[in-house]
């Protein structure tokens, strides 16, 4: 059975008339041109099929219930969302429905005591931190934009401005309701427990979690839809009002002194010949703000994060370019008052000591490398994280090589991955020479983790939007990828998401196995965003060949 005029008249039943649609036009709006080179090829492999048949949107967990029990009962797939800015969101068959959730859009708590949220799919970071700004508490900042879901990034990803605090999404995520691909409910944490709320995830009452993340990726809606979680807040010093001037490009941002301050800091070096030696030295800075249990952000951004999340306009991005305002990569470092102004000032004392012990240096409101990144667009790292600067540079985007890892491994994995990229370029098959150079797979992004316990980097790469500029992307990516299998690096579990999962299960103990058992189980209808997971059934090579092309 298929997508049918009978179901759609049964999901009228159930959300109400207006709150369905199989209108083309409308239709068309949910199938819109992916930026990412997987978005790319997946709309060049589907053309008209990536608009779904319709779009749905419940206004409770019932109605979810209702709507998934009709996908069932037809045999369609469904594809839940949040604001659609993976392609794993959209269409990859035709005769999909997609679950749209702006009618669920309520922040149900912000637990100033307990320091917590309640939210239901559609709540965006903007929103979420706006409101726990007002209790002096703050959520992660994902550099994808504080416009996405929460819901949707913590069940999905999470890789943050400040995750030197708050970890990735996982780490966020508490007690969660979820609509299985029947269209069962069950709870996770302290939410399965009747009258316990939504407080905590880890006993008593079922975690689940594990089975709603996965690895570093989540299933991807995969495995039904979430409909409402509790997460972590942090503490924030102040202002309950994020403090902005002027508008558009023009806006700037300044906090207090006494309550944040940002600092830019060097370790003088010739780019890339010394390359090594400066990662080393950020590793060690982060070793030692980690031991003295310091700083709210902390992360080492190579030049080409720097001049893309920097610049306002493209002109600007390409300008700065040509003069390399940004040399080589710096180390960026966030103090906040959590406590008083009396911590902070001890907080600075302790990373003057710390960077002066290594031999770094502080660039001062002279350097142009300061004036761009700080005194114009600092604070957006906590805003927005700068995400809409991402499309500066070609309007395309995808990680070169992403890994997770220490702190000091993610240094070796950056470091072999540069070498790697620029042996490409200058071998015969110049592979990486389409993409937008010296910006693409050049440095790399080190985010280390809840004080340093682990950590995450990316090297990006920006190909035009085209099919030949999104092939070129991918193969660079399973290049990187195949290399961190030669090292046996861990690492590569982030890769670990739809057909990837036969690809690269062999290799981690035969968990495709395992996530396929738990996907016939719970979706035995295979109908919640096939391919993920993954698929129930192992896939042929000559299958899996022509699947790895849209992950
Ligand atoms: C340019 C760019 C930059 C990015 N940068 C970052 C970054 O810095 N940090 C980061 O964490 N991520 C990043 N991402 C990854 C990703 O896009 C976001 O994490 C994600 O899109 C989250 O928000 P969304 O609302 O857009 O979710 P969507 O894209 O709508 O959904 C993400 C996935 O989760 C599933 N899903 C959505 N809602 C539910 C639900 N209620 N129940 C079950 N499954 C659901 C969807 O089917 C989809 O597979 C980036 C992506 C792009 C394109």
């Amino acid at each position: 059975m298929a997508f049918s005029k009978i179901a759609y008249k049964a999901l009228q039943d159930i959300v109400g008339n207006e709150n369905v649609t199989d209108d083309p036009v409308v239709c068309q709006s949910y199938s819109r041109i992916q930026w990412t080179p997987d978005g790319v090829v997946q709309r060049n492999r589907l053309g008209v099929n990536m608009r779904p048949s319709c779009v749905v949107l419940p206004g409770s967990a019932e109605e979810v219930q209702g709507v998934i029990r009709v996908a069932n009962r037809y045999k369609f797939p469904f594809i839940p969302r949040g604001t659609g800015m993976i392609n794993s969101a959209f269409p990859n068959r035709g005769g999909s429905m997609v679950i749209d959730p702006k009618r669920m859009n309520r922040i149900i708590k912000v637990d100033e005591k307990n320091m917590y949220a309640v939210v239901e799919p559609y709540v965006c970071f903007a929103e979420l931190q706006a409101e726990a700004m007002k209790k002096g508490l703050y959520c992660p900042t994902p550099p994808a934009g504080s416009q996405i879901s929460v819901l949707a990034n913590y069940s999905w990803h999470g890789a943050y401005s400040n995750s030197w605090v708050s970890g990735l999404g996982a780490h966020n995520l508490l007690a969660f309701e979820w609509v299985l691909p029947t269209g069962d409910i069950v709870y996770s944490g302290s939410a399965a427990l009747p009258g316990a709320g939504y407080a905590w995830n880890d006993g008593p009452g079922p975690d689940l979690r594990g089975l709603l993340r996965g690895a570093q990726f989540g299933q991807a809606g995969g495995l039904g839809m979430t409909t409402k979680i509790s997460c972590k807040l942090y503490p924030w010093p102040g202002p309950t009002v994020f403090p902005t001037e002027g508008v558009g490009i023009d806006k700037k941002s300044k906090f207090p002194e006494e309550t944040f301050r940002w600092y830019m800091i060097d370790f003088p070096h010739e780019y890339p010949k010394d390359e090594e030696w400066a990662l080393k030295k950020a590793a060690n800075l982060f070793y030692e703000i980690a031991k003295a249990e310091i700083a709210v952000v902390v992360q080492h951004m190579a030049e080409q994060f720097l001049i893309t999340y920097s610049s306002r306009t493209k002109n600007e991005l390409f300008e700065r370019l040509e003069k390399r305002t940004y040399p080589h990569g710096y180390c960026l470092i966030g103090l906040a008052a959590t406590t008083s102004t009396r911590q902070l000032e001890y907080e600075e004392k302790v990373l003057k000591t710390i960077v002066g012990n290594l031999g770094g240096v502080f660039l001062t409101e002279k350097d142009p490398a300061y004036e761009a990144w700080v005194t114009n667009v600092g604070n957006e790292w906590i805003r927005v994280g700068h995400a809409q600067r991402l499309a500066r540079p070609s309007d395309c985007f995808h990680q070169g090589t992403v890994n997770l890892d220490s702190i000091d491994s993610i240094v070796k994995e950056i470091l072999r991955a540069n070498r790697e990229q620029r042996a490409n370029l200058e071998s015969e098959t110049k592979l990486g020479a389409g993409l937008l150079q010296p910006l693409s797979v050049h440095g790399g992004w080190i985010s280390p983790l809840e004080g340093g316990y682990s950590c995450i980097m990316t090297t990006d790469t920006y190909p035009e939007q085209t099919i030949e500029g999104a092939n070129e992307a991918l193969a660079v990516l399973f290049q990187a990828l195949k290399g961190q299998l030669g090292v046996r690096s861990p690492g590569a579990v982030a890769a670990l998401i739809g057909p990837a999962y036969d690809l690269l299960g062999p290799m981690f103990f035969n968990i495709h196995l395992l996530v396929k058992k738990i996907k016939k189980s719970f979706d035995p209808n295979n109908v919640s965003n096939p391919p993920y997971a993954t698929t129930p059934e192992v896939i042929s090579p000559e299958e899996l060949q022509k699947m790895v092309q849209v992950l």
